[in-house]
């Protein structure tokens, strides 16, 4: 399960990220608003736990444009505020739940395994489908008809990242973003050549991921148009 974690006020957010990771979820960490929109918006999280103030832009103000953009992810809002105006308006925004700061670790972790329980698929494992084309993250394999290919784990992550999101162009950066962690010291042309291995591997089935000069790769059927 992959969190996102929002939150500006550094060693607060770098101790949760710790315990996160140490109850085995993939955690990335944002500390403003804007960032973390942006990687909200690559739509490859389980679960965004959002701090309500943020710098360049507002928690609730993000959540906001992330449902009207459809993006439905549950969010955690963490708020130092407790007044009923402040939770009615985080909720209203779209939010799941919210927590209110100082919190206990335990009160944090509960609340994450409730939203992940209250999701209707699971989260672990859970296989995507495009076109035909059929992802089991947690054994990265894909299948096309009778067609199964084993794949790495960035490969696997790779082609996640454009089965969430079907005839969208991702860009380097969202790529090295995701798949990479957004402390890697890997550099631009590591996504050139794993785009170039997913290829390879896909080339059997019928898909292409094309390349949108200067901008990133969208994923296509061959001969055919957006899936
Ligand atoms: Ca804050």
């Amino acid at each position: 399960m992959r969190l996102l974690l929002v939150e500006d006020e550094q060693r607060l957010a770098d101790a949760l990220a710790y315990i996160l990771k140490k109850n085995k979820y993939g955690v990335d960490t944002a500390y403003d608003g804007e960032a973390g929109q942006a990687m909200a918006e690559t739509r490859v999280y389980d679960l965004i736990i959002l701090d309500r103030m943020l710098p360049r832009k507002e928690g609730v103000v993000v959540l906001k444009e992330l449902r009207k953009k459809g993006i439905s992810t549950p969010v955690l809002i963490l708020t130092a505020k407790d007044s009923i105006e402040d939770r009615v308006e985080g909720l209203d925004a779209g939010a799941d739940d919210y927590l209110i700061k100082p919190f206990a670790t335990e009160e944090l972790l509960a609340r994450v395994r409730a939203l992940a329980r209250r999701q209707a698929n699971p989260l672990q494992g859970e296989r995507l489908e495009v076109s035909g084309l059929s992802l089991d993250p947690l054994h990265c394999e894909v299948t096309r008809g009778r067609e199964t290919i084993k794949l790495t784990l960035k490969e696997s992550l790779l082609l996640e990242l454009f089965m969430r999101n079907p005839g969208q162009v991702i860009t380097k950066e969202q790529i090295l973003n995701r798949v990479w962690g957004l402390d890697s010291e890997v550099e631009m042309n590591n996504v050139e050549i794993y785009i170039h291995y997913l290829r390879k591997k896909l080339s059997p089935m019928d898909l292409r991921l094309e390349t949108v000069r200067g901008i990133g790769y969208c994923l296509k059927e061959a001969g055919g148009d957006v899936p």
